[in-house]
């Protein structure tokens, strides 16, 4: 079910739990601004969320209330991961879902990397 972006953080979300190590990833990146795993339910050949070791709901409070160190540390770990998986030349998909309508489920925010296909149309029609 869609989260409510502008709830306050909670620290029992999964992805909260696999910064703390309480449940596993199939980690591809680590830094001192983020990790990155592999999706478990994929929807292309590579599929890849980054997210920020910060306690952010999603992309509004990020933007509000993160450091530049800690935006710049996210934008440059997706960069990083795009170009270690050779993604850049073939092309990918970045996608961030907010809220109710952006259909995001899991409270802290985080970066979908799409790749390995093309990807078709940016939304259905
Ligand atoms: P969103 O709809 O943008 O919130 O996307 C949440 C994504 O998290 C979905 O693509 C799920 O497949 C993925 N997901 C949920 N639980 C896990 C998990 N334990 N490890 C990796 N990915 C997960």
């Amino acid at each position: 079910m869609p989260i409510d972006a502008t709830a306050p953080y909670d620290d029992q979300n999964i992805f909260a739990k696999i910064l703390r190590g309480e449940l596993p990833c199939n980690k591809v990146y680590e830094d001192e601004w983020a990790l990155a795993f592999h999706d478990i339910n994929p929807l292309a050949p590579v599929h890849i969320l980054v997210i920020p070791k910060g306690r952010y709901v999603g992309w509004d409070d990020f933007t509000a209330k993160a450091s530049g160190e800690e935006i710049a540390g996210l934008m440059r770990a997706v960069g990083h991961i795009a170009r270690e998986l050779e993604l850049v030349e073939p092309g990918h998909r970045l996608m961030v879902n907010v809220g109710g309508h952006g259909g995001q489920e899991i409270p802290h925010l985080h970066v979908h990397i799409f790749g390995g296909k093309p990807l078709g149309p940016m939304l259905a029609r």
